[in-house]
């Protein structure tokens, strides 16, 4: 799929976040976006996702500009996970599932139960069909919320910060789930990340960003290290057996 973002601005109000940003990301299976709080990670994925819209600007999806796509085809090709939902009432994981693929595609209900159990199984939680969502831990929860954007069958998936609540393990395996979704998946992820060395593991390709501004993209193995690593985050570190490690 090939995804680009051409000479963007946008602001909140009187905020200005991106003055005429661009990017190709076109060649990335499973990509992190990278960069101190505040940088303009989450806004980026918002805008990709098309809950937000760029005040200058174009993004393209399969050489199509967004406008000429139109919401409902643009909802058929990204599914999009945000930093936290909250579910007022209790509800299966299994009708949760279904009633969020509904509302995006046209399929009757069999097919929607089908495409349903299906994500699960892909992401090892079919037992969980029919726990209720408010009863799971944060990683169960996580992984519920990527089995849903995988039931969506959208080649572009969007996950904001997946693991930022997670324990190290469920972290580790939140990222080789990702890794093995677009290995065996015709799709492309991108996720916002904050850990340096689980980009460094898991990710084919790297966003990084300052201030609203892309520092430097591409493949992470040619990316990252140290000195780029120091300018955006303020940080010095050092390559130790390709793990970075914060100087003291
Ligand atoms: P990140 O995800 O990298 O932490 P964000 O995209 O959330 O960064 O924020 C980028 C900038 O936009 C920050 O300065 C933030 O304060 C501001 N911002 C984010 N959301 C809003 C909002 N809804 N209204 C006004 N300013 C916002």
């Amino acid at each position: 799929m090939n995804l680009q973002l051409c000479n963007v601005s946008f602001s909140y109000n009187h905020k200005k976040v991106f003055s005429d940003l661009s990017v190709d990301f076109s060649d990335g299976k499973l990509i992190a976006v990278g960069g101190n709080n505040g940088s303009g990670k989450s806004t980026l994925l918002k805008l990709i996702a098309g809950i937000l819209e760029p005040a200058c600007g174009q993004i393209f999806i399969d050489d199509r500009e967004y406008k000429q796509l139109g919401r409902r085809n643009l909802a058929q090709k990204i599914s999009y996970v945000p930093q936290f939902i909250e579910t007022a009432f209790d509800l299966q994981v299994i009708d949760f599932l279904t009633m969020t693929a509904e509302r995006r595609q046209p399929f009757s209900k069999k097919e929607l139960f089908e495409k349903a159990y299906t994500a699960l199984e892909r992401v090892g939680i079919e037992d969980f069909a029919q726990r209720n969502i408010n009863e799971l831990s944060g990683g169960e929860r996580q992984k519920v919320l990527i089995a849903n954007a995988l039931s969506q069958n959208a080649p572009l998936m969007l996950l904001d910060e997946p693991v930022s609540h997670l324990d190290w393990s469920s972290q580790i395996e939140i990222f080789k789930l990702l890794r093995e979704i677009v290995t065996d998946e015709n799709c492309k992820i991108i996720v916002i990340a904050h850990d340096i060395n689980l980009i460094a593991m898991y990710c084919s390709h790297v966003l990084l960003m300052k201030n609203g501004e892309v520092v430097t993209y591409g493949k992470t193995s040619e990316i990252l290290e140290p000195q780029v690593i120091q300018n955006v985050f303020d940080l010095k570190v050092r390559n130790v057996d390709n793990y970075f490690m914060p100087i003291a």
